[in-house]
């Protein structure tokens, strides 16, 4: 058939560049049509990976580098713009698809807009779902595009939950790695440095989810953004530790049935799945060898080291605001750690307290009222960590 048209919302990222890989596996430009391609800072990568998919558009979210780019794509005929209304331009492309992968809240607005005009939406970014479940979902299905999840273990759940079966639905069981720390005592882990923080056994991944691996914070978002893609109550959700993150999470059924998807740690399976959905494609990953593998592990998360699945289950009994505030709190404080100014274990203590503050902190689904509790929820985390930082 004719290509997918496509456009790489975070192209330059982790997911952004596994993503261009994976177009290049499934045919590059006799499968895949590139309108758009986004990035931040990495303007030399973002330039190259226009220029070699032929992208139409390229994208700086920085408008203090719109001119850098400009320069480094003179001459190529591929369009130039930048800050937050070139986003919003490249995310509003027609298009079949769009791989939804820039970090953080700056991907909500953009993601949004992308669902809303009826695109497919290949959804990497965790905040659409965790900060604007509701919102989100309902933009998808108003635009009439299909939502296909790309984190590794909401793929897994995906592809192990046929829709003819979800009424059976009992549970759904979120692996995690447990990360470096895994068996770390909490004195140990009070005085980890980022550098260690972010250095993942099984996966390799950007910054932020690095460091949301090590503390779980990054499956308490899982956890949120389960409920909301799957529609399945908070109760139903549990997550086992399984180190060698070979089971990428499974689906339990009412007769008894678990059924899980396996495979290598390799974020190019769950973007093959999502970018040649529903068809599965070919890609030239690594193949499970189970004799070598041996065995596989699981043992219960340990939410006193681990109190990020607390917090998620507390964000989502309590409602309202408080995933997105648990979000940005702990985005803030996890730039906080990663700058050396607060240690890993006061990154839950101040997400904790800036829920806690904002407990009744008026709630909607509107755009702007995420973006209040957002920012509200970012500048509390701000003052506790400059005052944790005069305390020391
Ligand atoms: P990276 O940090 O590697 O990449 C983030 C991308 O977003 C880059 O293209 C970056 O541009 C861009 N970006 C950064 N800041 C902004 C901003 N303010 N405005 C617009 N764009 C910005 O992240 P990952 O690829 O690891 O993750 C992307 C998303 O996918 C995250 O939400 C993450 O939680 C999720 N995810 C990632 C997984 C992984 O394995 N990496 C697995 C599952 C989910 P530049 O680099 O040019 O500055
Ligand atoms: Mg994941």
């Amino acid at each position: 058939g004719s290509p997918r048209r496509i456009t790489v919302l975070g192209a330059t990222g982790s997911i952004g560049c596994n993503t261009l890989d994976v177009i290049g596996q499934l045919g590059g430009r006799d499968a895949f049509e590139v309108e758009a391609l986004t990035g931040h800072a990495n303007i030399g990568l973002l330039a190259e990976q226009a220029k070699a998919v032929g992208a139409k558009m390229a994208v700086t979210a920085d408008e203090t580098l719109y001119g850098a780019l400009k320069s480094a794509l003179a001459g190529t005929g591929i369009a130039v713009a930048a800050g937050a209304s070139g986003l919003m331009e490249a995310a509003e492309r027609d298009v079949d698809l769009v791989m939804a992968a820039i970090v953080g809240t700056a991907g909500l607005a953009p993601t949004l807009a992308a669902a809303r005009r009826g695109a497919d939406i290949a959804l990497a970014n965790k905040e659409c779902l965790v900060s604007a479940g509701r919102l989100f979902v309902s933009a998808v299905a108003d635009g009439g595009g299909t939502l296909i999840p790309v984190d590794s273990e909401h793929s897994a759940i995906f592809q192990s939950m046929e829709d003819d079966q979800r009424h059976a639905v009992e549970r759904i069981v979120l692996t995690a790695s447990g990360g470096p720390f895994r068996q770390m005592s909490r004195e140990e882990m009070a005085l980890v440095t980022p550098e260690r923080a972010r250095a993942h056994p099984n996966w390799s991944m950007g910054l932020k989810i690095s460091i949301g691996s090590a503390t779980m914070f990054n499956k308490a978002l899982e956890m949120i953004e389960a409920h909301h893609l799957f529609a399945v109550a908070p109760e139903a959700i549990e997550v086992i530790v399984h180190p060698q993150s070979i089971i990428h999470s499974m689906v339990g059924y009412s007769d008894g049935s678990v059924i899980a998807q396996l495979g290598a740690p390799d974020m190019r399976t769950a973007i093959g799945y999502a970018l040649a959905y529903p068809r599965r494609p070919k890609l030239n990953v690594e193949r499970l060898d189970f004799a070598k593998l041996a065995r596989l592990d699981f043992e219960a998360p340990d939410e006193a080291r681990f109190p990020a699945l607390r917090l998620a289950r507390l964000a989502m009994a309590r409602g309202g605001m408080q995933s997105a505030v648990m979000n940005a709190a702990e985005e803030v404080a996890c730039a906080a750690f990663v700058a050396g100014r607060i240690g890993f274990l006061a990154m839950a203590e101040v997400a904790e307290a800036v829920m806690d503050e904002m407990i009744d902190w008026p709630a909607g689904d509107g755009m702007q009222v995420v973006f209040a509790a957002d920012a509200e929820a970012r500048a509390r985390a701000a003052s506790r960590i400059s005052r944790l930082e005069r305390a020391a």
